[in-house]
């Protein structure tokens, strides 16, 4: 029997450690890494891109932007001349940008070819002491001496793509943030996350700054069989689940077929969400796996939601009990926060300050060429008082156990989809094999019940004509919104996986790089989740 030694309602609170914070390094002012907040006090006058979101949109962009268009110059002069040496207390460990140069030039930062993403720099602003320059004879970047008799000519100035990135979170990694809590775990703030992708592209990349280890995830759902008792099946359902919960007598993939297509009615435009599962699953699945699941996620009926949104729930014909079937699955070894940490911090190129509000200090903002936005679309045109756009959100009720043989239950992620118990899912943590090691031998574990509600971050759109119809609003004025590009979920209200969102981000970067043009464009070879 589970001891529940806690029962507490964990609603992104502080006590949660980074690494780093964690490890006894103190975070100046609270935050991590030192990191600072408001926008006072910048080491630069004016930046390339000020970018609003500390995720894997903001990062990815302002990654790239440093290792394709920035230039290093060697620290030289008081803080502020060329640029100042960092002031991040916690040294780069693991592979960082130039650590693991990769085929994009992901930190070999170069001499960039002239781009208008480098615009003519704009005169200082009145009051303002003009930008300090390197005096002559002096080299910033450390250029070839020629055989002019001695005498150099000062080399031009070059331009540097810098990045100031702000978040009004305490942390960087958006929804992918993840750290060691009070009890030695390491959990993710935000719902746990699972790294999958088909993209060779998205593998590269996110190889330069972690190393990863395999894991494949496999979910179970406690599922009411015929009679009425709790069985645990593979979710998605396959051959397994109508096993054990219909005794459907199943042995291959003809046969699953045969028993799903008996069930099955032939309803060619469903009109609903209801109509849709039914096509695709037949009424026990329906009942036992998908109806009230989806009742819990998004507080309505399947009959009550698009047929959209049921289109593409999973059934599988084989055996194959993975949750994912992409060719790369893995975790990072050092979770995720580890990933933006070797991709953010330590980069003379990029400033971050946390717990900083964009719509706080949007007045205060020092000079830029182009505004990266990467929060929800409807919060920066709020003052039209256009309609809000909806989002379902999680709450997540932590408990601490110390069951017998050290686990509470047997995987990683167990669905609830029954009527019988009011929350979703439950995560155990302790089942990732990227927890620190001793976690293993502790003969405790904590798990999440997740609950789906209304309030909260913004986490999923709701996917109705209403909600699509009110974002097209957004998206035109959006387009014609100069000197702002909108990236990632919530500036595209889509839900995004990482992999989606790091190829989003990777492409609108190319896209503004190749076109030369500050214009913000949505067009992006993204297919949504298969
Ligand atoms: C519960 C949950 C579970 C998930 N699980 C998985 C998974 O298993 N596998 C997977 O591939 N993907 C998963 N995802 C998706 C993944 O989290 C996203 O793809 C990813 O976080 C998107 O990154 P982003 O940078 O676009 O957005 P975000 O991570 O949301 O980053 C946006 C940032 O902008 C900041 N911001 C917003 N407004 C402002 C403002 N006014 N001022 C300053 N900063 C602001 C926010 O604080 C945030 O840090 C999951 C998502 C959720 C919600």
């Amino acid at each position: 029997m589970p001891l529940a030694k806690t029962n507490l309602v964990w609603e992104g609170d502080l006590r949660r450690q980074t690494e780093a914070g964690g490890a006894g390094m103190a975070p100046a002012a609270g935050l991590p890494y030192g990191l600072g907040s408001g926008v006072e006090g910048l080491p630069h006058e004016r930046y390339d891109l000020v970018i609003v979101g500390a995720g894997i949109s903001g990062g990815v962009i302002a990654e790239r932007a440093a290792a394709e268009l920035g230039l290093v110059r060697p620290p030289r002069g008081p803080p502020g001349h060329l640029h100042p040496a960092p002031s991040r207390a916690v040294p780069r460990r693991g592979p960082g940008p130039r650590a693991a140069p990769g085929p994009e030039g992901a930190g070999r930062p170069r001499r960039p070819a002239p781009t208008p993403l480098e615009p003519p720099r704009p005169a200082p602003r009145p009051g303002r002491a003009p930008r300090a320059r390197p005096k002559a004879g002096r080299r910033p970047c450390g250029g070839l001496t020629r055989g002019n008799g001695g005498h150099r000519a000062p080399p031009p100035t070059p331009p540097v793509q810098r990045s100031l990135i702000i978040d009004k979170r305490d942390h960087i990694g958006g929804n992918c943030y993840d750290f060691i809590n009070d009890k030695g775990f390491r959990i993710s703030q935000y719902g746990v996350h699972l790294f999958h992708t088909k993209y060779d592209r998205v593998w590269e990349y996110v190889n330069r700054f972690s190393e990863w280890m395999p894991y494949e995830h496999r979910v179970k759902g406690k599922c009411l069989d015929h009679n009425g008792e709790v069985k645990l099946v593979p979710i998605p359902p396959s051959q397994e689940t109508v096993n054990t919960l219909f005794e459907a007598g199943v042995t291959n993939e003809d046969e699953m077929e045969a028993w799903l297509d008996a069930r099955r009615p032939k309803i060619l435009n469903p009109r609903n969400g209801e109509e849709m599962a039914l096509s695709r699953s037949g009424p026990e699945l329906y009942e036992a796996v998908f109806k009230y699941y989806t009742k819990k996620q998004w507080d309505k009926f399947p009959a009550e939601l698009d047929a959209s949104v049921l289109a593409r729930i999973p059934v599988r014909l084989n055996t194959d009990d993975r949750y994912f079937t992409d060719p790369h699955q893995a975790l990072p070894k050092d979770g995720y926060t580890k990933i933006f940490e070797n991709m953010l911090l330590d980069n003379p190129l990029i400033d971050i300050r946390l717990s900083t509000d964009f719509f706080q200090i949007r007045d205060q903002l020092p000079e830029h060429t182009m505004l990266v936005f990467t929060g929800p679309i409807d919060a920066y045109y709020a003052s039209l008082g256009l309609p809000k756009l909806e989002y379902r959100s999680l709450r997540f009720e932590e408990e601490y156990h110390e069951p017998e043989g050290g686990f509470y239950q047997e995987a990683l992620q167990v669905n609830h989809p029954g009527p019988n118990v009011d929350y979703t899912r439950i995560v155990e943590y302790k089942h990732k094999p990227n927890q620190p090691t001793e976690v293993y031998d502790k003969p405790g574990t904590v798990i999440f019940k997740e609950y789906s509600t209304d309030v909260g971050e913004p986490y999923y759109p709701v996917p109705n004509p209403a909600n699509r119809e009110l974002y097209e609003k957004y998206r035109e004025m959006a387009e014609k919104e100069p000197g702002v590009i909108f990236v990632g979920r919530l500036a595209s209200y889509k839900y995004f996986n990482m992999d989606q969102a790091i190829l989003n981000a990777l492409e609108m970067f190319d896209n503004l790089k190749e076109k030369g043009t500050l214009e913000p464009s949505t067009e992006f070879k993204v297919l949504p989740k298969a």
